[in-house]
């Protein structure tokens, strides 16, 4: 549920609170970190689970016509030669002169250092790819790519899927997946990493299909943000001027939201047309195959390509920020997390009312037994109960379950929604069913 009660929440204090409560950690943090790489702590990982299962939900379970992949993120190193990385997947960088900081010139605003004002060097190309070596015998070693984007591995792999899932244009395929890029400009917590994952969907329709198909997923994927409550007035569309746009890209519209520093993207859904199923076809011997042949009509094409290509961790981050609130409750600041219920990481905390009490304890642990199943439920006694409701909201948990001396000999529990703050008495008993009702699992 989201209400007005919003905060302009800066970016430290999301990092914070991740860190804090446990979502997000530092990579290799107790040797000094790594620039730009982020480790999921234990809700962490919960709530990007939670991500990625209503993408692959809205993407893949939803429709008739999409299919799933997991491809490798080793490739042929010929892959990102057809597809253009290695010529071009690359930044014009420049370096400040006095500090040595590096920028993306397409991020600067004006001509000198946006750190210490000082002057920047002539702009050179910097190619985003990481590469390492396949082969253990010295000098037998091929250079190999981490990859980019997850895309490719959906494009070569279209023959395989289209003809043993026997799908005609148009149909898709859905991948989630890790990429690696060797950013420089970074910062902005989890923003923009050096490691970070991808949720791509590559949707192949006949030429002439394509205008139709873009339309739709720009706004089919506009969609998936505000049906899991990130608000209307912090998302917008951008469409790329013609000079902004890649080598492969016909059209493209970004989803965009208004991080604290500013509108940026979170999702790029781009009509690719047939640019990469045609070099993959022009660069290897069996590309031929990378056609599909319509046996009504006797035509043999190469589809055209709609990409709606979202980042978990972007998609993370918006999630966070949009649900972030603040308010006073009898004098006290309150701050929690109002995420969509699908989204908690935690989907109900059960609490002893007295944790002196064996019996309380006991039915305590018996309903978190109960009423967990396919997703996180917990016990927790280690503070007051005022307390242990605030450590809920500020990670965004829907239920707060307490358990009293009471529930005993009526077997009845009580139920406090974490947004209104409202309680119920409820038989445990049908709490499992309350549950799976109000979660929208
Ligand atoms: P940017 O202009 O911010 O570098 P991009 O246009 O290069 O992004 P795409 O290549 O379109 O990004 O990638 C698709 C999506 O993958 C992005 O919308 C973003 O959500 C995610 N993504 C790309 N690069 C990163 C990164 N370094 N860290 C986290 N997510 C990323």
């Amino acid at each position: 549920m989201n209400n007005d009660k919003t905060t302009n929440v800066e970016l430290k204090e999301i990092a914070n609170l991740c860190k804090r409560r446990g979502f997000i950690f530092q990579s290799s943090e107790i040797y000094g970190g790594i620039g730009s790489v982020w480790d999921y702590g234990p809700l962490g990982v919960e709530m990007k689970k939670c991500v990625k299962d209503q993408w692959w939900k809205r993407m893949v379970y939803d429709r008739r016509d999409v299919e799933g992949l997991d491809a490798a993120i080793l490739m042929n190193p010929d892959v990102w030669k057809a597809s253009g990385h290695v010529g071009s997947f690359a930044d014009l960088m420049v370096d400040c002169k006095e500090c040595r900081k590096r920028f993306r010139i397409d991020k600067l605003k004006g001509k000198e250092c946006p750190e210490c004002s000082g002057g920047l060097t002539e702009p050179k190309s910097f190619n985003l790819m990481f590469k390492t070596q396949v082969g253990s015998v010295e000098g037998n070693a091929v250079d190999v790519y981490l990859r980019p984007e997850t895309a490719q591995g959906i494009f070569v792999n279209f023959d395989n899927v289209q003809t043993s899932s026997r799908k005609k244009p148009p149909f898709g395929i859905a991948q989630i997946g890790k990429s690696f890029r060797n950013e420089i400009t970074t910062g902005n917590f989890i923003f923009r990493s050096r490691e970070f994952e991808q949720m791509e969907l590559e949707f192949f329709v006949k030429p002439g299909e394509d205008e139709k198909w873009y339309d739709y997923w720009v706004n089919e994927r506009l969609d998936w943000y505000t049906s899991l409550g990130v608000r209307k007035e912090n998302l917008r569309l951008r469409e790329h001027e013609k000079e902004e746009l890649a080598h492969y890209a016909k059209r493209c519209h970004d989803v965009e939201y208004l991080f604290p520093m500013g509108w940026s993207e979170v999702e790029g859904i781009a009509n690719r047309t047939d640019y990469d199923l045609k070099k993959h076809s022009e660069l290897c011997e069996s590309g031929g195959g990378l056609k599909y042949f319509d046996t009504a009509t006797e035509e043999r094409y190469h589809p055209y390509v709609i990409e709606p290509s979202a980042g978990v961790d972007r998609a993370f981050l918006v999630f966070l920020i949009d649900a972030y609130r603040t308010e006073m409750v009898k004098d006290r600041k309150r701050v929690y997390l109002s995420l969509d219920k699908r989204l908690a990481p935690i989907k109900a905390a059960v609490l002893p009312l007295l944790k002196k009490n064996p019996e309380i304890v006991e039915m305590a642990h018996k309903l978190r037994d109960d009423i967990s199943g396919n997703y996180r439920v917990v016990y927790d006694d280690t503070a007051a109960i005022g307390k242990l409701y605030r450590r809920q909201d500020e990670i965004g948990t829907p239920y707060c379950v307490t358990v009293d001396v009471d529930s005993l000999s009526d077997g009845m529990v009580t139920v406090r929604e974490r947004d209104t703050m409202e309680q119920e008495r409820i038989d445990a008993s049908k709490l499992k069913g309350y549950m799976r009702e109000n979660l929208g699992l």
